[in-house]
């Protein structure tokens, strides 16, 4: 068995929080081992608990569309959520759940090994761009430890926001020069919740 399907069996059997008892399925994620791109969302919604798939509502068809627009498919890249359990009616997850649920998500990285991981909202964006806002670092990067961290709104914002689509799509479209241009992107030396920003804005 895989390393990854390994981790999908040890989160299937999860039950340290008491999202365990509501979920229809557990939904870790799906995609490429060797993806270069992983992009995490924010957690199941009532589609993905059903099906126990990342995206697959609403927000999935957009997400498709944006990864037609740079010719690539969810079979070429990783796609994974912070939580990987549907918070009950769609409520926020709580602090506590976030850090419980961040190993599951570290230990996907470390077997997908990303060159880029592009978040999408604001929970995903708060792991590894701490203490900023969504508003100001859309569309940037910053490359830390060889890997390039690209923050971008969730796609389902521009479900709500229809303002937000032309941004998002715009945004999707800087990811490929980015990967191409990793080798000659600076990286920040200081530890994000300390450091100044040096955004790499394409
Ligand atoms: N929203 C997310 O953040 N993740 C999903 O899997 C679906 C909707």
């Amino acid at each position: 068995m895989s390393a990854i399907s390994e981790l999908y069996e040890e989160i299937t059997r999860c039950q340290q929080c008491e999202m365990a008892r509501y979920r229809t399925r557990t939904v870790p994620g799906e995609g490429a081992e060797d993806a270069d791109i992983m992009f995490i969302g924010e957690a199941p919604g009532w589609n993905e608990d059903q099906q126990g798939r990342p995206f697959v509502g609403s927000a999935g068809k957009f997400l498709d569309e944006l990864l037609a627009s740079i010719n690539l498919n969810r079979q070429q890249v990783y796609i994974a959520n912070v939580i990987k359990c549907r918070p009950q009616g769609n409520r926020d997850p709580l602090p506590q759940e976030i850090l419980d649920c961040r190993k599951w998500l570290e230990r996907q990285i470390e077997i997908i090994k990303p060159k880029m991981i592009v978040t999408l909202g604001r929970y995903s964006m708060a792991l590894f761009f701490p203490q900023k806002s969504i508003g100001k670092i859309h569309g940037s990067a910053e490359k830390r430890d060889g890997i390039i961290y690209f923050a971008m709104y969730h796609p389902a914002a521009a479900l709500h926001q229809h303002s937000l689509k032309e941004t998002i799509k715009a945004d999707m479209l800087k990811i490929p020069p980015l990967l191409m241009q990793i080798n000659n992107i600076e990286e920040v030396k200081e530890e994000p919740q300390t450091k100044q920003l040096n955004m790499f804005e394409v």
